[in-house]
C-alpha cells in the first residue's frame, strides 16, 4: 500500500513550497488509494513553537488536505532515533568526534584558503582507544559522525528526475548525525538520522518532498543501508520560483498560505493553482479543476522537471474563475457581510435584488473583497466634483442624459462609440455642450 508524508518543521507558517508538496503527496495518496500521513519535525526546540504547528494543521485543512491517523511527532521518538545511533556505534558505522568548534573552524579557513571545497576531513575517523581517552581527560565533548566512503557512487531511480547519480565525495566527509554532548552520552540526533529512523518506522513508501533535498537523499540512502531499513521510493519536486526565476522566498513578500488567505484568495483556487506549479494536468482536462479531480489522473510523469515560476495572474484567474462558480446567492451570502462593514445599507434591499447585483458583479470579481467597491455605486449615491455639479445644471443637461440612456444598449463600449453617442445624444437635446466632467 501507498503511504506517503509530509513532515514539516514548525519554525514558521505553512510556507506555500511545503503546502505544494503536501498536495503531491495527498493527490499521489488519494490516486493509489493509499494514505497520507503527517509527521511534525519538532527537534529544533528553540525555533520550533506550537503556534506554527496550529498554523500548517489550519493551513492544511482549509485547503482540503485531510490527512490519516494522527500526526507523529519527532520529538518524541528521540529514543529511537539514539538507539539507531548505538546501532550504527555499536557496527563501527559511526564514531565519536572530539573536534572542538574551533579546530573545525580553523580547517573550514585553510580549506578556503587553498580554494577547496569546505569539508570535514575526517580526522577523528581512526582514533586510537588511547587518543579517545586523552581527548576525554581534557573534558572534551563529542558529536557522533557517520562514516561516508568517497569512493561510493550513490544511485537511485527519481520518480520525477529519472537516474540518479550523487558521489561519496561531494557529501562533506563523515557526517554528524548526534550534537555535541559529554562522551558518554549521545547527544541530540540531527535531520537525516531521525527523518530515516522516522520514514521506516511509518513504514513510508514514498518519500515526495522538494529537490533542495536532493543532496539530504543521497546521504539518507547510505543511513538506510547502514541501519538495514527498507528503501522509500524517493520523487524530487520542482522548486517554486519567483518572477525573476530566484527560488521563492520571505524576500518575495507572500509566501504563507495564511498571507494568501488573508488577502482574500479562496482555498479551491489556491490548491487549484499549487497543483499547477510543477505538474501539467492531462490534455482535455483544463486548468480550473478541484484536488479530488486532480487526484484521480495525478502521475509523476507529468511532474516537471524545471522551477515552477509563480504566476499571479494565473491565480487570480484561477480565484476570479471560482467566485464566478460560486453563483449568486452564495456570493450574496459572502459579500453581504463585507458590504455590511463598509457601511452600505443592505437591510433595505431585497434578497432578489442583492443577488442580482451579485450576478453582475462576479464575473469581474478577482478577489472578493473586490466586490465592495464595485458595489459601491449600487448603495451610495456618487458624490459630484463641484465641475460636473455645474455641468449638470446647464440647461439640457437632463434631456440630454435622457436621450443617451435611450441609445445605450447592452453591448459594451469603446471609447469612441461612447463619444459618438454622447454627442448624438447632446444635438437631440438641442443643447450645443458636451459633457467632460
Ligand atoms: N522537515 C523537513 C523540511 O521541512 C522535511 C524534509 C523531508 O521531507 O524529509 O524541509
Amino acid at each position: 500500500m501507498v503511504r506517503v508524508r509530509l513532515a514539516p518543521s514548525p519554525t514558521g507558517t505553512l510556507h506555500i513550497g511545503t503546502a505544494r508538496t503536501a498536495v503531491f503527496n495527498w493527490l499521489y495518496a488519494r490516486r493509489h488509494g493509499g494514505e497520507f500521513v503527517l509527521r511534525i519535525e519538532d527537534t529544533d526546540k528553540e525555533r520550533s513553537k506550537s503556534e506554527y504547528t496550529s498554523n500548517i494543521l489550519d493551513g492544511l485543512s482549509w485547503l482540503g488536505i485531510d490527512w490519516d491517523a494522527e500526526p507523529v511527532i519527532q520529538s518524541e521518538r528521540v529514543e529511537q532515533h539514539r538507539q539507531a545511533i548505538q546501532q550504527l556505534l555499536d557496527a563501527g558505522l559511526a564514531y565519536r568526534c572530539y573536534a572542538s568548534e574551533e579546530e573545525l573552524n580553523a580547517m573550514r579557513e585553510a580549506q578556503m584558503a587553498s580554494k577547496q571545497a569546505p569539508r570535514y576531513d575526517n580526522r577523528h575517523r581512526n582514533l586510537s582507544p588511547e587518543q579517545e581517552a586523552a581527548y576525554q581527560a581534557e573534558g572534551r565533548q563529542a558529536t557522533v559522525r557517520f562514516r561516508i566512503d568517497d569512493s561510493r557512487s550513490i544511485q537511485w531511480n527519481d520518480l520525477v528526475r529519472g537516474a540518479m547519480s550523487w558521489s561519496g565525495a561531494d557529501l562533506g566527509g563523515d557526517m554528524v548525525i548526534a550534537r555535541r554532548a559529554p562522551a558518554d552520552q549521545i547527544g541530540d540526533p540531527l535531520y537525516n538520522l531521525v527523518v530515516v529512523v522516522d520514514d521506516a518506522a511509518m513504514a513510508i513508501t514514498h518519500v515526495i518532498r522538494g529537490e533542495d533535498h536532493i543532496a539530504n537523499t543521497a546521504k539518507q540512502l547510505l543511513l538506510y543501508e547502514a541501519l538495514g531499513l527498507p528503501l522509500p521510493a524517493f520523487a524530487h519536486t520542482p522548486l517554486i520560483l519567483n518572477q525573476e526565476g530566484r527560488k521563492l522566498s520571505k524576500r518575495d513578500g507572500v509566501t504563507s498560505v495564511s498571507d494568501f488567505r488573508g488577502m482574500g484568495y479562496t482555498a479551491s483556487a489556491l490548491a487549484n493553482y499549487m497543483t499547477l506549479l510543477g505538474w501539467s494536468p492531462p490534455e482535455g482536462m483544463g486548468e480550473r479543476f478541484s484536488l479530488a479531480e486532480a487526484a484521480k489522473v495525478f502521475d509523476f510523469q507529468r511532474v516537471n522537471k524545471a522551477g515552477a515560476r509563480f504566476d499571479w495572474d494565473k491565480l487570480n484567474w484561477l480565484n476570479g474563475q471560482v467566485l464566478h462558480e460560486l453563483g449568486a446567492a452564495e456570493l450574496n451570502r459572502r459579500l453581504t457581510p463585507l458590504w455590511q462593514e463598509a457601511g452600505f445599507e443592505t437591510a433595505s434591499r431585497s434578497q432578489a435584488w442583492l443577488e442580482q447585483l451579485c450576478e453582475l458583479l462576479g464575473p469581474s470579481l478577482t478577489l472578493l473583497a473586490d466586490g465592495v467597491e464595485q458595489a459601491r455605486p449600487f448603495f451610495e449615491t456618487p458624490s459630484l466634483k463641484d465641475d460636473a455639479q455645474q455641468q449638470l445644471q446647464q440647461p439640457g443637461a437632463k434631456e440630454a442624459l435622457k436621450a443617451l440612456l435611450t441609445s445605450l444598449s447592452d453591448e459594451p463600449l469603446q471609447a469612441e462609440q461612447a463619444k459618438a453617442l454622447l454627442s448624438d445624444a447632446c444635438k437631440a437635446a438641442d443643447t450645443e455642450r458636451s459633457f467632460s466632467g
